[in-house]
């Protein structure tokens, strides 16, 4: 195998197309090799950086900080190879070879290799050479090499490779500047790197390939030798497809003449590209690594053998989670009571300052009520991002996806479901947008479609408020608490029900065979602070920021839905009555109008008008109405109730506390309106319906078409109608 070869007929990239104003330098390599920490590094951002395969889903650019010629840096999902197999394998694959419709090519690339894991991460860095990009690769983790006993020869790898490798650590920053200075360097002078030796054979028939096709395709659609190579070699057929889109089946045919030689010539396709490169990197590696024997990799692997253990691994993974969970509920309970006193007091002292006039029920109704429902929730999203990224960065996540991959295999979702599915408890949005991460179309595709019924964090109070109010605060086997009980009840509801429609998915709509899981374990490290307390600020920022917007607005516009119209003439018919009646109390008559008001404003009749609809799941009219109002996005049910018992005529004069304003909510007839399975019957349907303008939108995009997200909305909220149904009328029998 020779190294250099500046002139490689195959260096595409950088010559195709007109030079970019600003070269642009993509970011490549296995996931977890600290791609997203080297972009940190280089363009001085903060991006999440996290502990597990395949975090980065987006495109993320950024400038590189200190270069001498402004560039541009591209960090590129993970991937083990330039197979463009899953939508991420895809991105990246188009990024290198520059088929991104409206995207500059790349000038170079940076693979980021993991010191740790050299001979597989060198698998993906010799595909990105002979691609024929000018390459840089970042050699990172010598950290975490160094304590495992790995020592490597970095001007012989170097010299290997053909190409420039600069050890980095970076998650600390270490050796930035040398490579900003190398990436210079090969903006400056492109060169691409080894070429590969592959069998003769096959260069003859990517040669003779080349002379066929040049007559069937249009000459600037003509591929150079390495995408010739790929399209014979390759079993994902990615230029294939291109070129049959140009030149139509018979490129195929062509194609398949000159496979069916190789495979005569005793070259075997596909593996003949693993075991050629495999074999070279071994050799490689002979040179370059120098391995002590590894104490930290020892521990590392006497731990796996507990946490990945069947039934131990199973018991500390119980564990973990259902620590999680309670803490969540428990950590942010007096935080979310906290808030909500806050928001209490000042609605009273807007009452107070302001009187009854529409200004102040404008800013205690609309605006407050809308800001406190949007800041309750933080207490619990930071709680619950603060421990996934813990879990993450320490390694443990990989570990349990690995251990619960079997498990979520019998429902047709796999080990890459979990981390999309476990996010998906604080938000569907980012939990749906993971799921990139997931090769098999099916499997991702059922991930997306389920992903909506873990229990967000924007069901949390409606579940909390509930759960307070109606369920009674006692121990049950003399130390669980009930109320936690119940709460963690309705999280294993969403994910029993979860799994059924996965399962009924598998069985029906998506049959067919199941993908291999194969994922990485990340070597266990200490999680950074610095880390967690980012990611929970990013988050939480994205929430307020994202999430608050709506949400206010929502608050706003469902104020305005039921306070008016406001015609006086109510309040004086109103006033007539009571006196002809003989009432005097000023406070009864007050409530009277309110009441009138309320039944005749513009939310006020639509809640009304599907009152029979809403009336067997044991629901009044302003429950129904809260519903409806909460389908753009759940997050305002909770406000919208304020809001409704607030100006309603059932408040409590001696309360602010929403839930006493619901215990003592009656029917006309005086009967209460909330009971138990009143309660509960609200919760499950809550569990079940797919509330989130935000969720419907983001699976429009992800699956790009209207019948995924068409379909979510109509089977959950059907699901939802049914089950709470269910709930009510069989609970008010026993009951
Ligand atoms: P990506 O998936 O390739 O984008 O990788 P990330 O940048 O998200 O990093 C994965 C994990 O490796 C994170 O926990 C980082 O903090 C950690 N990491 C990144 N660079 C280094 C390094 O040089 N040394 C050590 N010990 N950890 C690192
Ligand atoms: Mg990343």
């Amino acid at each position: 195998m020779d190294a250099t070869n500046p002139t490689n007929p195959s260096t595409t990239n950088a010559t195709d197309a007109p030079a970019p104003a600003r070269p642009l330098v993509a970011l490549v390599g296995n996931p977890n090799t600290g791609k997203t920490s080297v972009f940190n590094m280089l363009t001085g951002t903060r991006h999440r950086v996290g502990n597990y395969p395949g975090i980065t889903v987006e495109r993320v650019t950024g400038q590189v900080l200190g270069a001498a010629t402004p560039t541009d840096l591209l960090d590129l999902p993970g991937t083990y190879s330039l197979a463009a197999r899953s939508p991420d394998e895809m991105l990246v694959t188009d990024a290198l070879l520059g088929r991104q419709r409206g995207v500059d090519p790349i000038a170079a690339a940076v693979v980021v290799v993991d010191a740790d894991n050299l001979e597989r991460n060198l698998f993906l860095a010799t595909q990105v050479l002979d691609a024929g990009v000018p390459t840089v690769i970042a050699l990172n983790m010598v950290d975490v090499a160094a304590r495992n006993g790995v020592r490597i020869d970095v001007a012989r790898l170097s010299s290997r490779l053909g190409v420039p490798v600069v050890p980095i650590l970076a998650r600390s920053g270490q050796g930035r500047m040398a490579l900003v200075e190398t990436i210079d360097t090969v903006l400056r002078s492109p060169s691409v790197g080894l070429r590969f030796d592959w069998p003769a054979a096959v260069e003859e028939s990517v040669d003779s390939l080349a002379r066929e096709l040049a007559p069937i395709l249009p000459q600037e659609a003509c591929p150079p030798p390495y995408e010739l190579r790929r399209a014979l070699l390759d079993v994902d057929g990615y230029v294939e497809r291109r070129l049959r889109a140009i030149g139509d089946s018979i490129v195929s045919d062509i194609l398949d003449r000159h496979r069916q030689r190789l495979s005569d010539a005793g070259v075997s396709l596909p593996d003949v590209e693993s075991s050629q490169r495999y074999a070279w990197i071994g050799e490689l590696a002979e040179e370059c690594i120098v391995r002590r024997p590894p104490r930290e990799r020892r521990r590392s692997e006497q731990i796996d053998n507990v946490v990945t253990h069947r039934v131990l691994g199973s018991l500390i993974f119980c564990a973990i989670m259902g620590g999680i969970f309670i803490s969540v509920f428990e950590w942010s309970a007096s935080l979310m009571e906290l808030v909500d006193s806050v928001f209490g007091t000042l609605t009273e002292a807007i009452h107070g300052a302001l009187g009854e006039g529409v200004l102040a029920s404008f800013l205690a109704d609309g605006v407050v009520a809308g800001v406190g429902g949007v800041l309750i929730f933080l207490p619990q999203i930071l709680i619950l991002i603060g421990m996934i990224t813990i879990l993450e960065d320490c390694g443990y996540l990989a570990r349990a996806a690995f251990l619960i991959d079997r498990l979520l295999r019998t429902v047709g979702l796999g080990g890459r479901s979990f981390v999309p599915l476990l996010s998906s408890f604080a938000c569907a949005i980012p939990g749906i947008m993971a799921a990139r991460t997931i090769e098999s179309p099916r499997e991702r595709l059922i991930t997306i479609l389920v992903a909506p019924l873990m229990a967000c964090s924007a069901r949390i109070p409606i579940y909390t408020i509930l759960v307070v109010a109606f369920v009674p605060e006692k121990l049950v086997l003399g130390f669980l608490p009930l109320q936690g009980l119940v709460f963690a009840a309705m999280y294993f509801f969403g994910i029993v029900v979860a799994a059924i429609a996965a399962l009924i998915l598998k069985k029906t709509v998506f049959r067919g065979p199941e993908a291999p899981f194969l994922l990485e374990l990340p070597s266990y490290k200490v999680p950074s602070v610095r880390a967690i307390v980012l990611r929970m600020y990013d988050r939480g920022k994205d929430f307020l920021v994202s999430a608050g917007t709506i949400i206010l607005a929502m608050s706003v516009i469902i104020w305005a839905l039921l306070y008016f119209p406001r015609p006086a003439a109510v309040e004086q018919n109103v006033r007539a009555q009571m006196v002809q009646a003989g009432v005097t109390e000023e406070e009864r008559i007050d409530k009277a109008v309110a009441g009138a008001y309320l039944r005749q404003s513009v939310l006020g009749r639509i809640g009304h008008a599907i009152e029979p609809a809403v009336k067997p799941l044991g629901w009044d009219w302003k429950i129904g109405t809260a519903a409806i109002a909460a389908f753009p996005a759940r997050e305002v049910v909770v406000s919208t109730l304020g809001i409704i018992y607030n100006l309603g005529p059932d408040e409590d004069a001696t309360s602010t506390v929403l839930h006493e304003k619901l215990r003592a909510a009656t029917w006309p007839d005086g009967r209460k309106v909330f009971n138990l399975p009143v309660a509960l019957s609200i919760m499950v349907f809550f569990a079940l319906c797919c509330q989130c303008q935000a969720t419907v939108a983001i699976i429009k995009r992800e699956t790009n078409s209207w019948r995924w997200p068409i379909f979510v909305f109509s089977y959950m909220t059907v699901l939802a109608y049914v089950a709470a149904l269910l709930v009510y009328q069989v609970g008010s029998r026993l009951a």
